[in-house]
Protein backbone atom coordinates (compact mmCIF):
# COMPACT_ATOMS: atom_id res chain seq x y z
CA UNK A 1 0.00 0.00 0.00
CA UNK A 2 1.25 3.97 -0.56
CA UNK A 3 2.01 5.41 2.26
CA UNK A 4 0.04 8.32 3.16
CA UNK A 5 2.00 11.54 4.28
CA UNK A 6 0.59 14.95 5.26
CA UNK A 7 1.93 18.10 4.42
CA UNK A 8 1.21 21.00 7.00
CA UNK A 9 0.61 24.20 5.27
CA UNK A 10 1.71 27.44 7.49
CA UNK A 11 3.69 30.28 5.34
CA UNK A 12 4.21 28.29 2.36
CA UNK A 13 0.74 28.65 0.34
CA UNK A 14 2.35 27.60 -3.03
CA UNK A 15 3.14 24.25 -4.62
CA UNK A 16 5.97 25.16 -6.78
CA UNK A 17 9.91 25.28 -5.31
CA UNK A 18 8.52 24.26 -1.98
CA UNK A 19 11.15 22.41 0.13
CA UNK A 20 9.23 20.30 2.26
CA UNK A 21 6.53 19.33 -0.32
CA UNK A 22 8.92 18.00 -2.87
CA UNK A 23 10.97 16.45 -0.06
CA UNK A 24 7.40 14.34 0.65
CA UNK A 25 6.74 13.89 -3.05
CA UNK A 26 10.14 11.89 -2.75
CA UNK A 27 8.84 9.32 -0.53
CA UNK A 28 5.61 9.25 -1.52
CA UNK A 29 3.01 9.70 -4.56
CA UNK A 30 0.52 10.41 -1.72
CA UNK A 31 0.78 13.48 -0.80
CA UNK A 32 -2.20 15.59 1.14
CA UNK A 33 -2.44 19.34 2.09
CA UNK A 34 -3.91 20.37 5.77
CA UNK A 35 -4.25 23.67 6.55
CA UNK A 36 -5.20 24.84 10.58
CA UNK A 37 -7.15 27.89 10.78
CA UNK A 38 -5.63 28.24 14.31
CA UNK A 39 -7.59 30.28 16.57
CA UNK A 40 -4.64 31.21 18.81
CA UNK A 41 -3.44 33.26 15.45
CA UNK A 42 -6.53 34.26 14.58
CA UNK A 43 -8.10 35.72 17.54
CA UNK A 44 -5.20 37.65 18.29
CA UNK A 45 -5.76 41.21 18.67
CA UNK A 46 -3.37 42.25 16.02
CA UNK A 47 -4.78 40.47 12.81
CA UNK A 48 -5.30 42.29 9.68
CA UNK A 49 -8.46 41.74 7.60
CA UNK A 50 -6.80 42.59 4.41
CA UNK A 51 -3.97 39.74 5.85
CA UNK A 52 -6.88 37.14 6.72
CA UNK A 53 -8.15 37.92 3.06
CA UNK A 54 -5.52 37.67 1.35
CA UNK A 55 -4.50 34.17 3.13
CA UNK A 56 -8.00 32.80 2.45
CA UNK A 57 -7.84 33.90 -1.21
CA UNK A 58 -3.90 31.98 -1.94
CA UNK A 59 -5.71 28.57 0.32
CA UNK A 60 -8.49 28.80 -2.53
CA UNK A 61 -5.57 29.03 -4.41
CA UNK A 62 -4.08 26.33 -3.31
CA UNK A 63 -6.93 23.95 -3.44
CA UNK A 64 -7.37 24.70 -6.79
CA UNK A 65 -3.45 23.51 -7.52
CA UNK A 66 -3.79 20.38 -5.26
CA UNK A 67 -7.06 19.27 -7.34
CA UNK A 68 -5.06 19.67 -10.33
CA UNK A 69 -1.75 17.91 -9.26
CA UNK A 70 -4.55 15.12 -8.18
CA UNK A 71 -4.67 15.31 -4.27
CA UNK A 72 -6.31 17.56 -1.99
CA UNK A 73 -5.67 20.09 0.67
CA UNK A 74 -7.76 19.90 3.92
CA UNK A 75 -8.95 22.14 6.07
CA UNK A 76 -8.51 21.55 9.74
CA UNK A 77 -10.10 24.59 12.18
CA UNK A 78 -9.34 24.87 16.20
CA UNK A 79 -5.89 23.93 17.85
CA UNK A 80 -3.42 22.90 15.73
CA UNK A 81 -2.05 20.59 18.84
CA UNK A 82 -4.91 18.54 19.03
CA UNK A 83 -6.55 19.15 15.17
CA UNK A 84 -3.08 17.67 13.45
CA UNK A 85 -2.71 14.50 15.24
CA UNK A 86 -6.04 13.77 15.11
CA UNK A 87 -6.63 13.96 11.44
CA UNK A 88 -2.89 12.21 11.04
CA UNK A 89 -4.16 9.32 13.35
CA UNK A 90 -7.52 8.66 11.96
CA UNK A 91 -5.97 8.75 8.21
CA UNK A 92 -3.23 6.47 9.34
CA UNK A 93 -0.66 8.99 7.65
CA UNK A 94 2.72 7.86 8.04
CA UNK A 95 4.37 10.64 8.28
CA UNK A 96 3.80 14.67 8.69
CA UNK A 97 5.92 16.78 6.97
CA UNK A 98 6.14 20.45 7.29
CA UNK A 99 8.39 24.09 7.17
CA UNK A 100 10.02 25.55 9.77
CA UNK A 101 9.28 28.76 10.99
CA UNK A 102 11.26 31.52 13.05
CA UNK A 103 8.41 32.81 15.17
CA UNK A 104 8.29 31.78 18.71
CA UNK A 105 4.36 30.81 18.84
CA UNK A 106 5.74 28.97 15.91
CA UNK A 107 8.03 27.12 17.49
CA UNK A 108 6.65 26.14 20.52
CA UNK A 109 3.57 24.99 18.39
CA UNK A 110 5.18 23.13 16.04
CA UNK A 111 7.75 21.43 19.38
CA UNK A 112 4.03 20.21 20.88
CA UNK A 113 2.36 18.76 17.35
CA UNK A 114 6.08 17.05 17.12
CA UNK A 115 5.50 15.35 20.25
CA UNK A 116 2.05 14.59 19.95
CA UNK A 117 2.97 12.74 16.62
CA UNK A 118 5.72 10.83 17.53
CA UNK A 119 3.97 9.45 20.77
CA UNK A 120 1.47 8.01 18.02
CA UNK A 121 4.18 6.65 16.06
CA UNK A 122 4.22 9.20 13.00
CA UNK A 123 7.12 10.25 12.08
CA UNK A 124 7.58 14.07 11.57
CA UNK A 125 10.23 15.85 8.85
CA UNK A 126 10.51 19.59 9.19
CA UNK A 127 12.43 21.52 6.83
CA UNK A 128 13.83 25.21 6.20
CA UNK A 129 11.75 26.49 3.16
CA UNK A 130 11.14 30.49 3.68
CA UNK A 131 15.08 31.44 3.77
CA UNK A 132 17.73 31.21 1.18
CA UNK A 133 19.86 30.40 4.14
CA UNK A 134 18.38 29.15 7.40
CA UNK A 135 19.51 30.30 10.78
CA UNK A 136 22.26 28.34 11.43
CA UNK A 137 24.47 28.43 7.88
CA UNK A 138 24.76 32.54 8.33
CA UNK A 139 27.14 33.03 12.06
CA UNK A 140 30.13 35.59 12.72
CA UNK A 141 33.27 34.58 12.40
CA UNK A 142 33.46 33.62 16.13
CA UNK A 143 29.87 31.45 15.40
CA UNK A 144 27.71 33.61 17.18
CA UNK A 145 24.84 34.97 15.19
CA UNK A 146 24.61 38.48 13.76
CA UNK A 147 23.60 41.40 15.02
CA UNK A 148 24.23 44.19 12.65
CA UNK A 149 23.12 44.29 8.90
CA UNK A 150 26.08 44.82 7.17
CA UNK A 151 28.63 42.18 8.05
CA UNK A 152 25.47 39.95 8.22
CA UNK A 153 25.07 40.77 4.16
CA UNK A 154 28.33 40.16 3.54
CA UNK A 155 28.58 36.76 4.84
CA UNK A 156 24.96 36.13 3.21
CA UNK A 157 25.58 37.55 0.01
CA UNK A 158 28.89 35.69 -0.60
CA UNK A 159 27.29 32.27 0.08
CA UNK A 160 25.84 29.93 -3.23
CA UNK A 161 21.90 29.98 -2.84
CA UNK A 162 19.98 26.86 -3.83
CA UNK A 163 17.91 26.82 -7.26
CA UNK A 164 14.36 26.55 -7.25
CA UNK A 165 12.28 23.62 -7.11
CA UNK A 166 10.15 21.96 -9.88
CA UNK A 167 6.04 22.31 -9.39
CA UNK A 168 4.68 19.45 -8.07
CA UNK A 169 2.57 17.00 -9.84
CA UNK A 170 0.97 13.64 -10.12
CA UNK A 171 -0.07 13.21 -6.61
CA UNK A 172 -2.41 10.81 -5.59
CA UNK A 173 -5.22 11.72 -3.62
CA UNK A 174 -7.64 10.37 -1.11
CA UNK A 175 -10.31 7.82 -1.48
CA UNK A 176 -14.05 8.68 -0.50
CA UNK A 177 -13.81 6.47 2.28
CA UNK A 178 -10.68 8.51 3.56
CA UNK A 179 -12.17 11.63 2.74
CA UNK A 180 -14.98 10.98 4.89
CA UNK A 181 -13.13 9.71 7.77
CA UNK A 182 -10.97 12.83 7.14
CA UNK A 183 -14.10 14.58 7.53
CA UNK A 184 -15.35 12.85 11.16
CA UNK A 185 -11.81 14.12 12.12
CA UNK A 186 -12.25 17.58 11.43
CA UNK A 187 -11.82 18.63 7.77
CA UNK A 188 -14.20 21.40 6.88
CA UNK A 189 -14.96 23.45 3.65
CA UNK A 190 -13.01 26.43 3.66
CA UNK A 191 -14.58 29.30 4.88
CA UNK A 192 -13.98 32.90 3.60
CA UNK A 193 -12.75 35.49 5.19
CA UNK A 194 -15.68 37.43 6.02
CA UNK A 195 -17.24 33.65 7.79
CA UNK A 196 -14.78 34.24 9.81
CA UNK A 197 -15.63 37.49 10.74
CA UNK A 198 -12.91 39.95 8.90
CA UNK A 199 -14.23 42.01 6.47
CA UNK A 200 -12.15 43.29 4.11
CA UNK A 201 -14.33 45.04 0.94
CA UNK A 202 -11.53 47.26 -0.84
CA UNK A 203 -9.41 45.59 -3.82
CA UNK A 204 -6.35 43.76 -2.25
CA UNK A 205 -2.90 45.10 -2.88
CA UNK A 206 -1.87 42.10 -4.24
CA UNK A 207 -4.22 39.54 -6.00
CA UNK A 208 -4.18 36.38 -3.55
CA UNK A 209 -2.27 33.07 -5.02
CA UNK A 210 0.93 31.65 -6.63
CA UNK A 211 -0.20 32.75 -10.03
CA UNK A 212 -0.49 36.33 -9.13
CA UNK A 213 2.60 36.61 -7.29
CA UNK A 214 4.70 35.07 -10.07
CA UNK A 215 2.96 37.51 -12.46
CA UNK A 216 3.64 40.00 -10.26
CA UNK A 217 7.54 39.53 -9.87
CA UNK A 218 7.34 39.16 -13.46
CA UNK A 219 6.39 42.54 -14.36
CA UNK A 220 8.73 43.97 -11.25
CA UNK A 221 11.49 42.22 -13.16
CA UNK A 222 10.57 43.20 -16.42
CA UNK A 223 10.36 46.67 -15.95
CA UNK A 224 10.86 48.72 -12.24
CA UNK A 225 14.31 46.50 -11.03
CA UNK A 226 16.50 48.18 -13.13
CA UNK A 227 15.41 51.35 -11.71
CA UNK A 228 14.88 50.53 -8.55
CA UNK A 229 17.82 52.21 -6.83
CA UNK A 230 16.11 55.73 -7.73
CA UNK A 231 12.62 55.14 -7.30
CA UNK A 232 12.04 53.20 -4.31
CA UNK A 233 12.12 55.89 -2.09
CA UNK A 234 9.28 57.70 -3.78
CA UNK A 235 5.85 56.70 -2.68
CA UNK A 236 4.21 58.40 -5.12
CA UNK A 237 5.64 55.73 -7.93
CA UNK A 238 5.15 52.06 -8.08
CA UNK A 239 9.09 51.62 -7.98
CA UNK A 240 8.74 48.50 -5.30
CA UNK A 241 7.97 44.90 -6.15
CA UNK A 242 4.74 44.37 -3.95
CA UNK A 243 5.70 41.12 -3.21
CA UNK A 244 5.56 41.11 0.43
CA UNK A 245 2.58 39.23 0.83
CA UNK A 246 3.34 36.94 -1.34
CA UNK A 247 6.60 36.53 0.44
CA UNK A 248 5.01 36.42 3.99
CA UNK A 249 2.25 33.99 2.97
CA UNK A 250 4.84 31.79 0.74
CA UNK A 251 2.59 32.15 -2.16
CA UNK A 252 6.15 32.53 -4.15
CA UNK A 253 9.25 30.79 -3.41
CA UNK A 254 12.36 32.75 -2.03
CA UNK A 255 14.40 30.23 -4.40
CA UNK A 256 12.28 31.64 -7.51
CA UNK A 257 12.87 34.71 -6.53
CA UNK A 258 16.30 35.02 -6.05
CA UNK A 259 16.82 33.12 -9.61
CA UNK A 260 15.07 35.99 -11.39
CA UNK A 261 17.29 38.38 -9.88
CA UNK A 262 20.62 36.46 -11.11
CA UNK A 263 19.08 35.88 -14.31
CA UNK A 264 18.40 39.97 -14.75
CA UNK A 265 21.97 40.25 -13.98
CA UNK A 266 23.12 38.47 -16.70
CA UNK A 267 21.73 40.24 -19.10
CA UNK A 268 21.92 43.97 -17.57
CA UNK A 269 23.00 46.25 -20.00
CA UNK A 270 24.22 49.34 -17.72
CA UNK A 271 25.50 49.91 -14.35
CA UNK A 272 22.46 51.86 -12.99
CA UNK A 273 20.17 48.59 -13.92
CA UNK A 274 22.62 46.41 -12.07
CA UNK A 275 22.99 48.63 -9.04
CA UNK A 276 19.12 48.45 -9.19
CA UNK A 277 19.02 44.57 -8.91
CA UNK A 278 21.74 44.38 -6.30
CA UNK A 279 19.83 46.94 -3.82
CA UNK A 280 16.43 44.97 -4.39
CA UNK A 281 18.88 41.76 -3.34
CA UNK A 282 19.80 43.72 -0.28
CA UNK A 283 16.01 44.12 0.70
CA UNK A 284 15.61 40.39 0.18
CA UNK A 285 18.44 40.02 2.94
CA UNK A 286 16.85 42.27 5.36
CA UNK A 287 14.30 40.19 5.73
CA UNK A 288 16.54 37.27 6.06
CA UNK A 289 18.16 39.02 8.47
CA UNK A 290 14.92 40.07 10.62
CA UNK A 291 13.86 36.53 10.78
CA UNK A 292 17.17 35.28 11.62
CA UNK A 293 17.60 37.52 14.81
CA UNK A 294 14.07 37.18 15.70
CA UNK A 295 14.83 33.34 15.64
CA UNK A 296 18.01 33.90 17.95
CA UNK A 297 16.55 36.65 20.36
CA UNK A 298 12.89 36.04 20.56
CA UNK A 299 13.22 38.37 23.27
CA UNK A 300 13.00 40.94 21.16
CA UNK A 301 9.25 40.45 19.91
CA UNK A 302 8.62 41.46 23.66
CA UNK A 303 9.95 45.04 23.45
CA UNK A 304 12.84 47.23 22.90
CA UNK A 305 16.58 45.18 22.56
CA UNK A 306 18.75 48.59 23.85
CA UNK A 307 18.75 49.38 27.63
CA UNK A 308 17.62 53.33 27.36
CA UNK A 309 14.66 52.18 25.83
CA UNK A 310 13.55 49.19 27.78
CA UNK A 311 12.28 51.69 30.73
CA UNK A 312 11.99 55.03 28.32
CA UNK A 313 9.62 57.50 29.98
CA UNK A 314 6.93 57.85 26.78
CA UNK A 315 4.75 60.67 26.88
CA UNK A 316 1.80 57.94 25.66
CA UNK A 317 -1.10 60.49 25.27
CA UNK A 318 -4.37 58.28 23.64
CA UNK A 319 -5.42 61.47 21.45
CA UNK A 320 -2.44 61.78 20.05
CA UNK A 321 -1.98 57.98 18.76
CA UNK A 322 -5.88 58.14 17.59
CA UNK A 323 -5.11 61.26 15.56
CA UNK A 324 -1.85 59.35 13.99
CA UNK A 325 -3.61 56.20 13.44
CA UNK A 326 -6.71 58.60 11.37
CA UNK A 327 -3.96 60.24 9.43
CA UNK A 328 -5.00 63.49 10.98
CA UNK A 329 -1.86 64.87 13.08
CA UNK A 330 -1.45 68.22 11.06
CA UNK A 331 1.74 67.25 9.25
CA UNK A 332 0.45 65.87 5.28
CA UNK A 333 3.13 63.21 4.75
CA UNK A 334 2.38 61.61 8.26
CA UNK A 335 -1.11 61.24 7.57
CA UNK A 336 -0.89 60.60 4.04
CA UNK A 337 0.95 57.76 4.87
CA UNK A 338 -1.63 56.67 7.69
CA UNK A 339 -4.52 56.85 5.13
CA UNK A 340 -2.61 54.71 2.33
CA UNK A 341 -2.38 51.93 5.10
CA UNK A 342 -6.00 52.51 6.50
CA UNK A 343 -7.07 52.54 2.80
CA UNK A 344 -5.45 50.06 1.29
CA UNK A 345 -3.79 47.37 4.03
CA UNK A 346 0.17 48.24 2.41
CA UNK A 347 1.93 51.27 3.00
CA UNK A 348 5.23 51.95 0.94
CA UNK A 349 8.78 51.66 2.68
CA UNK A 350 9.79 55.30 2.81
CA UNK A 351 6.26 56.16 4.80
CA UNK A 352 6.65 53.58 7.20
CA UNK A 353 10.09 54.52 8.46
CA UNK A 354 8.43 58.40 8.28
CA UNK A 355 5.53 57.41 10.47
CA UNK A 356 7.24 55.11 12.79
CA UNK A 357 9.60 57.32 13.32
CA UNK A 358 6.99 60.36 13.90
CA UNK A 359 5.21 58.14 16.57
CA UNK A 360 8.56 57.90 18.60
CA UNK A 361 10.34 60.40 18.79
CA UNK A 362 7.60 63.44 18.04
CA UNK A 363 4.57 61.75 19.51
CA UNK A 364 6.82 60.51 22.69
CA UNK A 365 4.28 56.92 21.94
CA UNK A 366 5.81 53.86 22.59
CA UNK A 367 7.09 52.08 19.04
CA UNK A 368 4.74 48.57 20.26
CA UNK A 369 1.23 50.98 20.00
CA UNK A 370 2.83 51.50 16.75
CA UNK A 371 3.92 48.21 15.84
CA UNK A 372 0.41 46.37 17.04
CA UNK A 373 -1.17 49.08 14.57
CA UNK A 374 0.63 47.82 11.45
CA UNK A 375 -0.14 44.31 12.43
CA UNK A 376 -3.77 45.36 12.80
CA UNK A 377 -3.93 46.77 9.34
CA UNK A 378 -0.74 45.55 6.94
CA UNK A 379 -1.90 42.61 4.47
CA UNK A 380 1.80 42.07 4.45
CA UNK A 381 2.10 42.15 8.77
CA UNK A 382 4.68 39.77 9.03
CA UNK A 383 6.26 39.55 12.89
CA UNK A 384 10.18 39.67 12.59
CA UNK A 385 9.75 42.41 9.41
CA UNK A 386 7.38 44.08 11.54
CA UNK A 387 9.22 44.37 14.95
CA UNK A 388 12.89 45.01 12.89
CA UNK A 389 11.37 48.15 11.23
CA UNK A 390 9.96 49.38 14.41
CA UNK A 391 12.96 48.76 16.15
CA UNK A 392 15.16 50.52 13.53
CA UNK A 393 12.78 53.46 13.64
CA UNK A 394 12.49 53.54 17.24
CA UNK A 395 16.50 53.07 17.20
CA UNK A 396 15.49 50.43 20.51
CA UNK A 397 16.46 47.61 18.31
CA UNK A 398 20.28 46.11 17.63
CA UNK A 399 21.25 48.58 14.96
CA UNK A 400 24.44 49.97 16.54
CA UNK A 401 23.46 54.05 14.84
CA UNK A 402 21.71 55.41 18.05
CA UNK A 403 19.50 58.14 16.94
CA UNK A 404 17.60 58.59 14.00
CA UNK A 405 15.08 61.21 13.72
CA UNK A 406 13.21 62.22 10.52
CA UNK A 407 12.12 65.40 9.90
CA UNK A 408 8.30 65.07 8.14
CA UNK A 409 9.00 68.19 5.86
CA UNK A 410 12.98 67.49 4.76
CA UNK A 411 11.44 63.69 4.25
CA UNK A 412 8.59 64.98 1.86
CA UNK A 413 10.45 67.68 0.17
CA UNK A 414 13.00 64.75 -0.98
CA UNK A 415 10.93 62.14 -1.56
CA UNK A 416 7.39 63.55 -2.28
CA UNK A 417 8.32 66.80 -4.24
CA UNK A 418 5.73 67.54 -6.19
CA UNK A 419 3.08 66.47 -3.41
CA UNK A 420 1.82 63.83 -5.81
CA UNK A 421 1.22 61.33 -2.96
CA UNK A 422 0.00 63.76 -0.21
CA UNK A 423 -2.57 65.00 -2.85
CA UNK A 424 -3.71 61.32 -3.41
CA UNK A 425 -4.10 59.94 0.32
CA UNK A 426 -5.22 63.89 1.37
CA UNK A 427 -7.95 64.92 -1.29
CA UNK A 428 -8.90 67.79 1.31
CA UNK A 429 -5.57 68.95 0.47
CA UNK A 430 -5.64 68.94 -3.15
CA UNK A 431 -5.83 72.17 -4.02
CA UNK A 432 -2.76 73.66 -1.36
CA UNK A 433 0.58 74.60 -3.16
CA UNK A 434 2.94 71.94 -3.54
CA UNK A 435 5.36 74.12 -1.73
CA UNK A 436 3.33 74.35 1.04
CA UNK A 437 1.82 70.71 1.17
CA UNK A 438 5.71 69.40 1.37
CA UNK A 439 6.77 71.72 4.11
CA UNK A 440 3.74 71.83 5.95
CA UNK A 441 3.44 75.02 6.21
CA UNK A 442 -0.17 75.18 5.74
CA UNK A 443 -1.86 78.52 6.95
CA UNK A 444 -4.37 78.15 9.96
CA UNK A 445 -7.04 79.69 7.73
CA UNK A 446 -6.38 77.45 4.75
CA UNK A 447 -6.18 74.33 7.01
CA UNK A 448 -9.65 75.66 8.35
CA UNK A 449 -11.45 76.13 4.46
CA UNK A 450 -9.71 72.33 4.07
CA UNK A 451 -11.40 70.61 6.72
CA UNK A 452 -7.52 69.80 7.81
CA UNK A 453 -5.97 69.86 11.66
CA UNK A 454 -3.46 72.08 13.02
CA UNK A 455 -0.16 70.08 13.63
CA UNK A 456 -0.95 68.71 16.67
CA UNK A 457 3.09 68.79 18.14
CA UNK A 458 5.97 71.10 17.13
CA UNK A 459 8.13 69.26 15.70
CA UNK A 460 11.82 70.75 16.63
CA UNK A 461 10.47 71.05 20.11
CA UNK A 462 9.19 67.12 20.19
CA UNK A 463 12.97 66.51 19.02
CA UNK A 464 14.63 68.54 21.67
CA UNK A 465 12.21 67.00 24.01
CA UNK A 466 12.80 63.28 23.22
CA UNK A 467 16.29 64.11 22.45
CA UNK A 468 16.73 65.05 26.45
CA UNK A 469 14.91 61.91 27.62
CA UNK A 470 17.43 59.84 25.88
CA UNK A 471 20.23 61.32 27.21
CA UNK A 472 18.61 61.19 30.64
CA UNK A 473 17.63 57.62 30.01
CA UNK A 474 21.86 57.08 29.37
CA UNK A 475 23.16 59.25 32.29
CA UNK A 476 20.83 56.84 34.34
CA UNK A 477 22.57 53.56 33.16
C1 LIG B 1 8.11 50.31 10.64
C2 LIG B 1 8.20 49.26 9.55
C3 LIG B 1 7.36 48.17 9.57
C4 LIG B 1 7.45 47.19 8.56
N1 LIG B 1 6.60 46.10 8.61
C5 LIG B 1 6.73 45.12 7.68
C6 LIG B 1 5.90 43.97 7.73
O1 LIG B 1 5.08 43.80 8.64
N2 LIG B 1 6.03 43.04 6.74
C7 LIG B 1 6.94 43.18 5.72
O2 LIG B 1 7.02 42.31 4.84
N3 LIG B 1 7.75 44.26 5.67
C8 LIG B 1 7.67 45.23 6.60
N4 LIG B 1 8.49 46.32 6.53
C9 LIG B 1 9.52 46.37 5.49
C10 LIG B 1 9.12 47.05 4.17
O3 LIG B 1 8.50 48.28 4.43
C11 LIG B 1 8.18 46.19 3.31
O4 LIG B 1 8.70 44.88 3.18
C12 LIG B 1 8.02 46.79 1.92
O5 LIG B 1 7.51 48.09 2.00
C13 LIG B 1 7.09 45.91 1.11
O6 LIG B 1 6.91 46.43 -0.17
P1 LIG B 1 7.50 45.71 -1.43
O7 LIG B 1 7.11 44.28 -1.43
O8 LIG B 1 7.11 46.53 -2.61
O9 LIG B 1 9.06 45.80 -1.16
P2 LIG B 1 10.34 45.77 -2.12
O10 LIG B 1 11.02 47.07 -1.97
O11 LIG B 1 10.01 45.32 -3.47
O12 LIG B 1 11.28 44.69 -1.40
C14 LIG B 1 11.24 43.30 -1.74
C15 LIG B 1 10.97 42.46 -0.54
O13 LIG B 1 12.04 42.54 0.38
C16 LIG B 1 11.53 42.48 1.71
N5 LIG B 1 11.87 43.74 2.39
C17 LIG B 1 12.05 44.95 1.83
N6 LIG B 1 12.42 45.85 2.75
C18 LIG B 1 12.46 45.19 3.92
C19 LIG B 1 12.77 45.58 5.24
N7 LIG B 1 13.14 46.82 5.57
N8 LIG B 1 12.68 44.65 6.22
C20 LIG B 1 12.33 43.37 5.93
N9 LIG B 1 12.03 42.95 4.69
C21 LIG B 1 12.10 43.84 3.70
C22 LIG B 1 10.04 42.31 1.61
O14 LIG B 1 9.75 40.94 1.69
C23 LIG B 1 9.74 42.87 0.24
O15 LIG B 1 8.57 42.35 -0.35
C24 LIG B 1 8.41 47.32 7.52
C25 LIG B 1 9.26 48.44 7.52
C26 LIG B 1 9.15 49.40 8.50
C27 LIG B 1 10.07 50.60 8.47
Amino acid sequence: MTDLLLFWHRRDLRCSDHVGLTRAREHSPKVVGVFCLDPNILQRDDVAPARVSYMMGCLQALQQRYRKAGSQLLILQGNPQQEIPALAKALGATALFYNLDVEPYAQERDRSVTEALQQAGIRVVATWDQLLHAPDEIRTGSDQPYTVYTPFWRNWSSKPKANPLTDLADLEGLTETELETAGRAGAVALPTARELGYLWDAPLFLEPGETAALDRLAAFCGDAIGRYQEERNFPAQPGTSGLSAALKFGAIGIRTVWAKTLEILEDCRSDEAREGVRVWQQELAWREFYQHVLFFFPELAEGAYRQPFKTFPWDNNEDHFRAWCEGQTGYPIVDAAMRQLNETGWMHNRCRMIVASFLTKDLLINPQWGEKYFMQKLIDGDLAANNGGWQWSASSGMDPRPLRIFNPASQAQKFDPEADYIRQWLPELRGVETADLVTGKILPLERDRCGYPVPIVDHNEQQRRFKERYQQQKARL
